[in-house]
C-alpha cells in the first residue's frame, strides 16, 4: 500500500500541471492514470485536437517551466479574430486595440502534454500506470488492484470522472445535440495570424491558424453541428469527404482564405454543458471533470488550467495545522473559481442559444445589429478581448 500527501488521478493537461506545480511544491505528490507517450513532434502532420491558449494559461505554463518547451515553430500567436453572424454583423478583434501583441496562442495537445510529460519525470513524479476503480473515504483501489491513500484525491480524470461518480459528488450533464468535429484543412490564401469564427444556426464553424507546411497555409476547423448533420459528414469515406466538406465549408465562408482542401482525418466530439460540486473532504475536482462548456470561445482546458493554478495555490498558503483535504481549504479553492466558471458557462451557453434560433425575425436582427455595435465600440472591445485572455 502507498501513502501520499496528494493524488492526482488523470493524466490529461489538466492533470499533469496539477501533479507538476504541487512537486514544485514539494507538495508528496502521486499521479495514478493510464501512462500514455504523447502524440508530439509529428512533422508536416498535425495533432487533431487544438487549442487555443489564453495569456492566463501561457503565464502558467510560463510559472511551471513548460511554456519555453513547446516548439515555436509549431505555436501561432493570434493577432486578430473575425466573428462574423448569421446576416452581415461582424465584429473584428485585434490584439493592438488592448496593448496586447498576441490574443492567444493556437497550439497542439500533444505539445503541451509532451512538455507537461517530460517535466513531471525531471521531477521525479511517481506515476501509477493504472486506472483508479474505486474510492472509500482517504483511499482508493485501482483497476489492477493495488491501495493508494493520500490526505487529498484531485479528480483530473475527465468529462466521465470516474472519481466524481465513485466519491458520488452532484453532477448535472445536458447534452446539446451539437457534435464538435475537427480536422486540419491548405487553404489558398494565408490566414495571417487572425481566428476566423461564423456562427450560424445549425452550427458554429472556426478556423483557427496553424503553421504554414508543404502544402500551403493551414487551418484547423473546429466545427460544431447539430449531430444529425455532423452524423452524415463522418459517414463519408475520405474521397468524398474532400469533395463534400470543401464545398459546404465554401457555402458559410464565401470563400475568406480561397479554395480548401482537406488535409487530415476527421474527428468528432460530443458536445455537453456540464457541472458537479468541486469539492468534498479529502476530494478537490480540476477541468474538464468539475465543469464543460460549449467549445465556441475555446475556453474548456483554459478553465481547467486556471483551476489547477488555484487550486494549487491554495493547497500551497494552507494552515500547518490544516491537512490537504480538510473541507476548509477545499472550500477556499470552489469560491475562488465559483464566479469565473458560471461566467464562462453563462456566456458560452447565452451565445449558443442566441445563435440557435432561426435566422429570420427579431432575434436574428438584433444579434447581427448587436454585432454591429461591438464593432463600432472600442471600449466593449478591450473588454472583450481582456475576458478572453482570462487575466
Ligand atoms: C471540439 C472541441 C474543441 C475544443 N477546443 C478548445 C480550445 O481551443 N481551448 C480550450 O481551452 N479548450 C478546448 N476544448 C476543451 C478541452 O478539450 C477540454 O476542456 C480539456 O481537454 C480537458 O482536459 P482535462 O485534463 O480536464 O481532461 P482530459 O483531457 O479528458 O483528461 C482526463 C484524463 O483522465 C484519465 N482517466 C480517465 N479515467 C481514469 C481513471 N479511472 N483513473 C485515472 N485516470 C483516468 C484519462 O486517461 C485522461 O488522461 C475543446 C473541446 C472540444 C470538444
Amino acid at each position: 500500500m502507498s501513502k501520499y500527501d496528494v493524488v492526482v488521478c488523470g493524466g490529461g493537461i489538466v492533470g499533469l500541471s496539477c501533479a507538476l506545480a504541487l512537486a514544485r511544491q514539494r507538495v508528496n505528490v502521486c499521479l495514478l492514470g493510464p501512462r500514455k507517450k504523447p502524440m508530439a513532434n509529428l512533422g508536416e502532420q498535425y495533432h487533431p485536437r487544438v487549442y487555443a491558449i489564453s495569456s492566463a494559461s501561457q503565464l502558467f505554463l510560463q510559472e511551471l517551466g513548460v511554456w519555453s518547451s513547446i516548439p515555436a515553430e509549431r505555436i501561432v500567436p493570434v493577432e486578430s479574430m473575425e466573428i462574423h453572424g448569421d446576416r452581415d454583423g461582424m465584429v473584428v478583434l485585434d490584439a493592438w486595440q488592448a496593448a496586447q501583441a498576441e490574443l492567444a496562442w493556437i497550439m497542439e495537445s500533444g505539445e503541451i502534454e509532451q512538455a507537461l510529460f517530460q517535466a513531471v519525470q525531471i521531477f521525479g513524479v511517481p506515476w501509477i500506470d493504472d486506472k483508479m476503480q474505486s474510492y472509500s473515504p482517504g483511499q482508493v483501489v485501482t483497476e489492477k488492484g493495488k491501495t493508494v491513500q493520500a490526505d487529498l484525491f484531485i479528480g483530473a480524470d475527465g468529462a466521465r470522472s470516474p472519481l466524481r461518480k465513485a466519491a458520488a459528488l452532484a453532477h448535472e450533464a445536458k447534452p446539446y445535440g451539437d457534435t464538435g468535429l475537427v480536422l486540419q484543412l491548405t487553404t489558398e490564401k494565408p490566414h495571417l495570424n487572425t481566428a476566423i469564427q461564423w456562427f450560424r444556426p445549425n452550427g458554429i464553424l472556426a478556423f483557427l491558424p496553424l503553421p504554414d507546411t508543404r502544402d500551403g497555409h493551414q487551418v484547423s476547423m473546429v466545427w460544431s453541428l447539430r449531430d444529425e448533420q455532423a452524423k452524415v459528414l463522418q459517414a463519408m469515406d475520405p474521397e468524398q469527404l474532400a469533395i463534400e466538406l470543401p464545398r459546404k465549408l465554401d457555402e458559410i465562408t464565401q470563400g475568406r482564405l480561397g479554395k480548401v482542401s482537406v488535409r487530415s482525418p476527421l474527428y468528432g466530439f460530443p458536445l455537453t454543458l456540464e457541472k458537479a460540486k468541486m469539492t468534498a473532504p479529502g476530494i478537490a475536482l480540476v477541468g474538464d471533470a468539475a465543469h464543460r462548456v460549449h467549445p465556441l470561445a475555446g475556453q474548456g482546458l483554459n478553465l481547467g488550467l486556471v483551476d489547477a493554478r488555484v487550486l494549487c495555490h491554495i493547497l500551497a498558503q494552507k494552515e500547518p495545522f490544516r491537512s490537504f483535504g480538510d473541507l476548509r481549504v477545499l472550500e477556499r479553492y470552489q469560491t475562488e473559481r465559483a464566479e469565473a466558471i458560471l461566467a464562462m458557462r453563462l456566456a458560452t451557453d447565452g451565445l449558443h442559444k442566441l445563435f440557435a434560433s432561426p435566422s429570420s425575425g427579431p432575434l436574428a436582427f438584433l444579434r447581427n445589429a448587436g454585432m454591429d455595435v461591438v464593432q463600432r465600440l472600442p471600449f466593449v472591445k478591450q473588454r472583450l478581448i481582456a475576458a478572453a485572455s482570462g487575466l
